[in-house]
C-alpha cells in the first residue's frame, strides 16, 4: 500500500518521516502527472491551507483527489490539511460559514474555524486521549477548532470540550500535528485503514 503525500507546501516532510519509521511506502504529490502514479492513501499536511487550496486548483488536483476521497481512498489531514477537507469553513473574527469547492476538498461533514485559538495561544502543546490509542502528544500552530459535526462524523479527541480530531469512514483529521512529536500511533492507525 503506498501512501502519496500532498507536499505543494508546510510540514510534508515531517509526514514522509513518520512513513519511514514504520516502513510505509510513500511519495510526494506536486503536480498533476504525479497523480498518475499509483497510490492507496493520501495526507494532507500542516502548513497554510489557503496557499495549498489555490495551488490544487491551479495544478488541477482538487477534483480528482476529490472524487478518489469520496470513493473512499483512505485520507489524514493534519491542521491545514483538516481545513482542506472541511465543509464549512469560517475565518476567526468572521460570522459567515464559507464552503469554496473551488479550493477546497470539502469532503469531510464538519465546520471549522481557522486560527480559532487567538494569538496568545497561537502555539501550544498538550497532552490528552484520543481514542482507540490511549494518551498523545498534541502540539498546536494556528490551529483551527472544529465547532459542528454532521451525524456520520466520530469525535476522537477533545480539549477542554473542544473537538480536535475526527473520523467520518475513512477520512481521519486533526486540528493538531501528530508529524511533529516520536509518536507514531495516529500514523499506524491511519495506515491501518
Ligand atoms: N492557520 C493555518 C491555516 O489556516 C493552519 C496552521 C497549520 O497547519 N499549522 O491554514
Amino acid at each position: 500500500m503506498t501512501t502519496a503525500i500532498l507536499a505543494l507546501q508546510g510540514a510534508f516532510a515531517e509526514h514522509a518521516a513518520m512513513l519511514d519509521a514504520l516502513g510505509e511506502p510513500h511519495f510526494e504529490l506536486r503536480c498533476h502527472e504525479d497523480m498518475e502514479r499509483p497510490f492507496d492513501r493520501l495526507i494532507l499536511p500542516g502548513g497554510e491551507s489557503t496557499v495549498q487550496g489555490r495551488l490544487l486548483r491551479d495544478e488541477d488536483m482538487l477534483e480528482p483527489l476529490r472524487k478518489r476521497i469520496e470513493a473512499g481512498m483512505p485520507v489524514l489531514g493534519t491542521c491545514a490539511g483538516l481545513i482542506l477537507l472541511a465543509s464549512r469553513i469560517i475565518d476567526a473574527g468572521a460570522n459567515d460559514r464559507t464552503i469554496r469547492p473551488e479550493t477546497h476538498l470539502g469532503t469531510l461533514d464538519v465546520t471549522v474555524e481557522r486560527n480559532a485559538y487567538g494569538r496568545q495561544l497561537a502555539s501550544f502543546a498538550t497532552t490528552e486521549s484520543f481514542e482507540g490509542i490511549g494518551t498523545v502528544s498534541m502540539r498546536f500552530i494556528r490551529a483551527p477548532r472544529i465547532i459542528e459535526t454532521g451525524d456520520d462524523v466520530i469525535e476522537l479527541a477533545h480539549i477542554d470540550g473542544t473537538i480536535v480530531a475526527v473520523r467520518q469512514g475513512s477520512q481521519i483529521a486533526t486540528a493538531f500535528h501528530p508529524e511533529l512529536d516520536d509518536d507514531t500511533h495516529i500514523h499506524e492507525l491511519f495506515c491501518g485503514l
